[in-house]
């Protein structure tokens, strides 16, 4: 079958000669429907996130179940599906409360497929175990795929600060890519708080605006967080979500987050951040969650059927995937682009 494959830092083939893989014990093969394609592979392919292992890219899967080991009793073939990104040990505490995404033992093991293991860039995927699927009835898996992380990951950061996001205050979203613009939507339906929305072109800030932000301010504005400012008053913003987590973004997030807010810190851009007392207001809770559980991914399949998410995806083939990633690196792709075999 073909693959998109890592094969190590900068090199990413796509192949033709991968056997499909049969399922075994409690093991599942889907034949694939998407794979999202997220900012994160850059820095697996381009930073060193990953090293040491040869494997098939793509971690926000979804399609169809083609055939079941025979420990599967629950799934049938052809049941549309999502597959959970943060593969855990399924046994400690965290991964039996469905916190895969938090597994005792993440530093042992490859983070899923896609990242280190066998990912869904793939005609097939071979899902290592029935309790990583989530049944998604009558949504396509083509348009479904990014709900496992674009819409997974911005959706736990939220909920963590869902007590904080009354009516009478501000949230501001740094970055409104494959991640920020589905962030957006989540606030929209869940919150009661004013939505700011950052990034660096019109053409973004004009995409928040129509995805429910009240105000976008350019974070290339050497005055943004001034800007800023002057929306939220003297209260500041009481939640910061930075989609980027590169110095700058981290920096503006320290100069627009009010005392006892939440700064959040999704990106995964490198950025250096050195704490000085004056330099965040006192009580602010600063987190750097990873990805979403379960069942929280389950939430996030109940927004989408009810319509409240909606997200932008642009198709491709699974031999553009080079292409994909050229585009990806320079901020040409609108909402996620999405692998169709
Ligand atoms: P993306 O490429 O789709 O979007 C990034 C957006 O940020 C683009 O719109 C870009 O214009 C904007 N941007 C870049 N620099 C900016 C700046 N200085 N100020 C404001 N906006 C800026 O990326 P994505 O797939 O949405 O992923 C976003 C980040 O989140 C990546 O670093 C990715 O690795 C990370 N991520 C983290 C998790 C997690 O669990 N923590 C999960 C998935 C992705
Ligand atoms: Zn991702
Ligand atoms: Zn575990």
């Amino acid at each position: 079958m073909k693959a998109v494959r890592f094969f190590g830092h900068k090199d990413v083939r796509v192949v033709n000669d991968l056997e499909i893989p049969q399922p075994q014990g409690d093991e599942v093969l889907l034949k694939i429907g998407g794979a999202g394609v997220c900012h994160s592979d850059l820095h697996v392919i381009d930073d060193g996130v990953v090293s040491g292992a040869v494997f098939t890219l793509g971690h926000e899967n979804a399609g169809w179940v083609e055939a079941v080991g025979p420990a599967v009793k629950d799934y049938k073939k052809g049941e549309a599906v999502l597959v959970y990104g943060p593969w855990g040990c399924g046994h400690c505490k965290p991964c039996q409360q469905s916190k895969e995404n938090y597994c005792d033992h993440q530093s042992e093991q490859a983070f899923g497929g896609g990242l280190g293991l066998n990912g869904g860039m793939a005609e097939y995927m071979l899902v290592p175990s029935s309790r990583l699927l989530v049944p998604i009835f009558d949504l396509d898996p083509v348009i479904a795929a990014p709900l496992t992380d674009a819409a997974l990951t911005p959706y736990a950061a939220i909920k963590r600060s869902l007590n904080k996001l009354m009516p009478d205050e501000y949230v501001v979203v740094i970055g409104i890519g494959g991640l920020g613009h589905v962030a957006l939507q989540i606030l929209r339906e869940m919150s009661g708080a004013t939505i700011i929305a950052c990034d660096i072109t019109a053409d973004r800030l004009a995409f928040a605006k129509s995805l429910g932000a009240a105000h976008v301010v350019n974070s290339k504005d050497a005055d943004a967080a001034t800007q800023i400012n002057k929306i939220t008053g003297i209260k500041k913003a009481k939640v910061v979500l930075d989609f980027v987590g590169a110095s700058p973004t981290i920096e503006l997030g320290t100069k627009i987050v009010g005392l006892d807010g939440d700064l959040t810190i999704i990106g995964l851009g490198g950025g250096l951040f050195q704490y000085n007392m004056m330099g965040l207001p006192f009580g602010v809770n600063m987190s750097n969650p990873y990805w979403g559980s379960r069942t929280e991914l389950m939430e996030v399949v109940g927004l989408a059927r009810q319509k409240k998410i909606h997200i932008e995806i642009e198709k491709f083939k699974l031999d553009q995937a080079l292409e994909v990633y050229d585009k990806l690196r320079q901020g040409k792709i609108k909402g996620r682009a999405v692998l169709v075999p």
